[in-house]
């Protein structure tokens, strides 16, 4: 009888079924202790993730979003200001350029990486840009070097939108470290989830640390004292907890990412769709495994009738969204990103994922390709 279940695209169950005693160590833990908001759990998980990603400060806060927003505001970047990024990302990339009153300003992608193309960045610099906001897509590092080079000639920051990429490397360095900071999400299906919402900010920059710290704790200095107009962004202590106790298995988890990648590279080596590739100088930690056809929205659907959670990331690059018709783009104004959005694949892939689960999407695949 052959295995018909579904295979989804990430299985939260089966990471939680393989860490059971620790997480629900951490979490009778905190609640013993009644130590819910900031307090000593953040504290050990902000010095053990800062340390993870060879950088000296970790910021623990709401989420992915409220890092980016946060990020920008402590650098001073607001109203009349603009930043550089990419369209084809999740759309909270731009939201946090939005959220503090700059502008986005889209530059084309590599159409081998998917990430932003330090050509075009340099075309798109302009007397009100602030800042260079390049994402790690998929789980793969942006080009840095050339992202760093753009932003040295013209006196930008640089900031690393790295919520799809905890522990990958850029020539032997992890994400984190290569920027003036970066943002990670600790969204559930994430690389490193936790279990609703949480985020950090990242630097060795100990003001800018020190800025973020305030600014998601209502301005406080002390407990009565606000020197500034803040937020409600922290990062509780639940949250810290189960952080803290999945944090030591990051690098085994995308390990076995890195090695299903390459076993799904290998088996669908004689297809014609086009595959990952990365740079020999990057580490990349495969968030995602996405490939590329004409034919995905064939593809995808005879995946989904085969119970196999295939998705598209992402169908529709931000320039044409709804939420950014004010900014006035147009079809065409982006093509890399434009002809990715219509032809990107991403196939299930998570740390437990079997073998058979794995053969079982080639098969399908194949099915379709036929
Ligand atoms: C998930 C994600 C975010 C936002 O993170 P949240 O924690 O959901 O706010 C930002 N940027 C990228 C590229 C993401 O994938």
């Amino acid at each position: 009888m052959p295995d018909l279940s579904p295979i989804p695209l990430v299985d939260l169950k089966a990471q939680y079924a393989a860490l059971k005693p620790e997480i629900d160590a951490a979490i009778a833990r905190v609640i013993a202790n009644a130590s819910f908001i900031l307090g000593p759990e953040v504290r050990a998980f902000e010095a053990a993730f800062a340390a993870y990603c060879q950088a000296e400060h970790a910021v623990g806060v709401s989420s992915g979003t409220a890092a980016l927003e946060l990020t920008l505001r402590a650098l001073g970047i607001g109203p009349g200001d603009e930043v550089i990024t990419t369209p084809f990302t999740f759309i909270a990339t731009a939201e946090a350029i939005s959220a503090v009153g700059a502008t986005p300003v889209f530059a084309d992608i590599d159409p081998a990486t998917y990430n932003l193309d330090p050509a075009a960045v340099e075309a798109a610099v302009t007397p009100r840009t602030r800042a260079i906001l390049p994402v790690h897509l998929y789980g793969q590092p942006a080009d840095m070097d050339g992202l760093a080079a753009v932003a040295r000639r013209h006196g930008l920051r640089l900031i690393e939108d790295a919520a799809q990429a905890h522990g990958a490397e850029h020539r032997g360095r992890r994400v984190g470290s290569l920027a003036d900071a970066a943002c990670f999400s600790f969204f559930p299906g994430k690389n490193l989830g936790c279990y609703g919402d949480g985020g950090a900010v990242v630097t060795n920059d100990a003001a800018l640390a020190d800025r973020v710290r305030r600014l998601r704790d209502h301005g406080r200095t002390s407990k009565y004292v606000h020197e500034e107009v803040g937020f409600g962004h922290r990062l509780d202590a639940l949250q810290a907890a189960i952080l803290s106790a999945k944090l030591p298995h990051l690098d085994a988890a995308n390990a076995a990412r890195r090695r299903l990648a390459a076993r799904y590279s290998q088996l669908l080596a004689d297809t014609d769709l086009a595959l990952p590739s990365a740079p020999a100088h990057v580490t990349p930690v495969f968030h995602l495994y996405v490939v590329r056809t004409p034919r995905r929205d064939q593809v995808l659907a005879h995946l989904q009738q085969r119970g196999i959670g295939a998705g598209v990331h992402y169908p529709l690059p931000l320039h044409l969204q709804p939420a950014y018709r004010f900014l006035g783009h147009q079809p065409g104004q982006f093509p890399v990103a434009e002809a990715a959005a219509g032809q990107v694949l991403s196939l299930p892939l998570f740390p437990e994922m079997t073998e058979e689960q794995q053969d079982r999407v080639v098969s399908a695949l194949r099915e379709a390709l036929h």
